[in-house]
């Protein structure tokens, strides 16, 4: 298991910041490590989600703003199915990227671009158009060439497809991404 967090201090002010009404349950974490014995991203996260739990219990602050799981998790859910607490692991890190975001660092500004892109074409589209999703990222961090070798191997496979998608959600997709925006305004 991959472990680059180092507790430094312990200092419940970020636990305040992020889950001031206890609704995560972040508090209530048994370290057990189901959650990240089943998440989906664990060999790309560098940091698993019950470490993230405890980081956050400890105020490790920095070191989660700038990690690279925060950016890397996919969304799935499948920790908080798994978790005997209900802690909610991908809420958490949704709170953390709203966080980062409002505090940028150079080096995750690609992977923030990336994040960015794939929301705009998840609401757009009602699911992610892989295609034009690239295309503004491409665009966006100024490297045009450096993935073109994989371009036809996707296309041939399937992966990457040249027109849009057509999905009957759209619309609900498009609704929900304008609730969460209208009620992280009204906070
Ligand atoms: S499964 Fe739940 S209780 Fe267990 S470590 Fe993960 S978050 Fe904590
Ligand atoms: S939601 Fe994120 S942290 Fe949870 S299992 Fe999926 S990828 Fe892992």
């Amino acid at each position: 298991m991959s472990n680059s967090a180092t507790i430094t201090k312990i200092d419940q002010s970020l636990l305040e910041k992020l889950d001031p009404k206890g609704e995560l349950n972040l508090a209530s974490c048994l370290q057990c490590g189901r959650c990240s014995a089943g998440c989906t991203m664990r060999l790309e996260m560098g940091i698993l989600p019950h470490q993230m739990n405890r980081m956050v219990l400890l105020g490790m602050e920095d070191e989660l703003l700038s990690s690279k799981a925060i950016w890397t998790c996919a969304s799935c859910h499948t920790c908080v199915s798994r978790c005997p607490m209900k802690v909610n692991t991908p809420a958490l890190i949704d709170r953390l990227r709203e966080m980062a975001k409002s505090a940028p660092t150079q080096d995750l500004e690609k992977i923030r671009t990336f994040n960015d892109e794939m929301l705009k074409s998840m609401k757009l589209f009602g699911r992610v158009y892989e295609m034009g999703m690239m295309g503004f990222y491409k665009m966006r961090t100024r490297d045009l060439f450096s993935d073109l070798a994989k371009f036809p191997t996707m296309l041939a496979k399937g992966k990457m497809k040249i027109f849009p998608p057509r999905t009957r959600a759209r619309k609900a997709v498009s609704t929900i991404f304008d609730r969460v925006h209208r009620a992280r305004r009204a906070k």
